[in-house]
């Protein structure tokens, strides 16, 4: 690490750290000589992932590295994907451990290299102490900062005047083939900004503090268009996404049941999304909270099936009625044989355990015809249906009622 602080950085690169979660507690169980080990195979790991040949390396489980500054949302699922690769347990040796990684990144392009590793190491260990799959040091800080600041404002102004919107994208139940529920996905086209990818604009909410605001209204806006769809005498499921930083909140159920009576729509017409990666600090009280929740009659489902920590430790905790297997495997199930084992298997295990299992991510047919052979109940994906404003949905909703009527 410091052989990078002392670098001069290349122009046009962030600077990530990764943290790895248990890295002292694996170590101590690991006898001296496979010390090295263990941080060569991490670092290898990144090094196929992130595609960078030198990895930086010091104590404490940290890992640096640059790479090339990508738009933002890029970067965030580029990094995704990269921690997806330590879905797999690490061998080392005789032993296995189950490991998680969390990233810092850096994007301030021409500040010195000592204070970019120093803030990307900082937002690491931030990201690693919330249970965040990433933590950004902001890009251009003193510019954004205005721009932070007045974020509160913006969402509430958004929301308002309907910069911020709810899109649809249906889900298919493949045995009948049809549209059996929906997922409800935030959407904010700003007027100077353009488009916001929901997943830089839910982080900066979560810091803004306006996460559960904006949680509240996806949740009203989506039991309108359940309710709508509903009223033609036929049953669409809704599903919405609980944000990680909510999962435990104390207030969280009550609010919940309440916008329910409020609303008089059951309860178990609405799924409830929630990443495994829910806040590592407060466990028994986000499992308290989902069980209540469920009790209610929400249904649950673990999103991003196999990309988080733990997921079957998760899975034999957490009571839920459904898996959504992340779409980075469900991508490639057709050439590669290992991503097909683990979704047959997974589809398999769920099954057993009562589950209804959803593919995300289905972009063409031979994927869908392969996962109708696994026995995959539902299918989510932009084969079927990209994610649209609610008018568009209900016009693809109404057409395949139309056409299964009419026995086509
Ligand atoms: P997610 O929950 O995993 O949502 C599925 C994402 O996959 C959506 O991205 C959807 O547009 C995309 N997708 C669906 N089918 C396909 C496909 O065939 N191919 C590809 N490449 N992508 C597909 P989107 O809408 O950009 O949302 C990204 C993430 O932002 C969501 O991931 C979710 O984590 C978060 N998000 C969106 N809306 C909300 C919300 O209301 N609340 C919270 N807490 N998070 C939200
Ligand atoms: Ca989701
Ligand atoms: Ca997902």
């Amino acid at each position: 690490m410091l052989a990078l602080s002392a670098s001069t950085l290349p122009v046009g690169r962030d600077v990530i750290v990764a943290v790895v979660a248990r890295y002292e507690e694996m170590l101590a169980t690991l006898p001296h000589d496979l010390h090295g080990e263990c941080a060569k195979q991490i670092a290898r790991r990144i090094s196929v992932g992130s595609g960078s040949e030198t990895i930086y390396h010091s104590d404490g489980g940290h890992f640096a590295w640059t790479e090339e500054a990508r738009p933002l949302d890029m970067q965030l699922s580029h990094l995704e994907g990269l921690r997806a690769l330590f879905a797999t347990p690490l061998q080392i040796g005789p032993h296995t451990f189950d490991t998680n990684i969390h990233f810092g990144v850096d994007r301030n392009e021409g500040v010195d290299a000592p204070t970019r590793v120093n803030s990307a190491l900082a937002s690491a260990n931030e990201a690693l102490a919330n249970g965040r799959a990433i933590e950004l040091f902001e890009a251009h800080r003193l510019v954004e900062a205005p721009w932070e600041l007045s974020l509160h404002a913006r969402i509430d102004e958004g929301l308002r005047n309907g910069d911020i919107w709810l899109a649809f994208q249906p889900q298919y139940d493949i045995g009948s083939g049809r549209i059996c529920g929906a997922e409800a996905l935030i959407r904010w086209n700003h007027p100077t900004r353009g488009p916001i990818a929901p997943n830089a604009f839910i982080l900066q909410a979560e810091r803004a503090g306006r996460i559960d605001a904006l949680t509240y209204w996806v949740l009203e806006n989506a039991i309108t268009a359940a309710l709508a769809i509903n009223a033609k005498g036929e049953r669409l499921q809704m599903s919405v996404n609980l944000s990680a930083q909510m999962v435990d909140k104390p207030d969280l159920v009550r609010n919940f049941s309440d916008i329910v009576s409020r609303r008089k729509i059951d309860p178990g017409l609405i799924t409830i999304e929630v990443t495994e990666t829910a806040s590592l600090g407060n466990r028994a009280a986000a499992f308290h909270n989902l069980s209540q929740l469920r009790k209610m009659g929400f249904l649950l489902s673990i999103d991003d099936f196999g990309t988080g920590e733990a997921s079957l430790a998760y899975l034999a905790d957490l009571p839920s009625d459904e898996i959504k297997i992340d779409r980075r495997f469900v991508a490639r199930i057709i050439e590669s044989d290992r991503d097909r084992a683990i979704v047959a298997s997974t589809i398999q295990l769920a099954h057993a355990l009562g589950q209804t299992v959803v593919a995300e991510g289905i972009e063409d047919a031979s994927t869908l015809a392969l996962l109708r052979d696994l026995g995959c109940d539902h299918a989510q994906g932009y084969y079927l249906g990209k994610p649209e404003a609610f008018a568009g949905f209900e016009r693809h909703y109404d057409a395949s009622r139309m056409a299964r009527l009419r026995g086509v």
